[in-house]
């Protein structure tokens, strides 16, 4: 394959021309569909900027939804953290209670 950049050969298994830099190959991020040009999918169809964007608003909401459930594991790791301290307490009340002859 000849870069279209800068005409350097580079192995049609390169993404990238060896000399420039420039992307040779462009994946399609909805079917996977190597081709030697952005833009839209010659497989699918698919429009490769705006695939990327409605995926990078899913991984925020995914982001978020991970942020929830790390923020409810932590007031559960507390209750559990706060358990042997208020069982301990009621214990303690219990030996008192005891030694008071009650
Ligand atoms: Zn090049
Ligand atoms: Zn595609």
């Amino acid at each position: 394959m000849r870069c279209p950049q800068c005409g350097r050969e580079t192995p049609d298994t390169a993404s990238f021309c060896i000399r420039c830099h420039a992307t040779l190959r462009f994946v399609c991020p909805a079917c996977r569909h190597p081709q030697d040009h952005g833009g839209t999918c010659d497989a699918c169809g698919a429009d490769f900027e705006k695939y990327l964007e409605v995926l990078g608003t899913r991984m925020v909401e995914q982001a978020e939804a991970e942020r929830r459930r790390a923020r409810a594991r932590a007031s559960l790791l507390r209750q559990v953290l706060l358990l042997p301290l208020t069982g301990g307490l009621s214990l303690l009340k219990y030996f008192h209670d005891r030694m008071q002859g009650k």
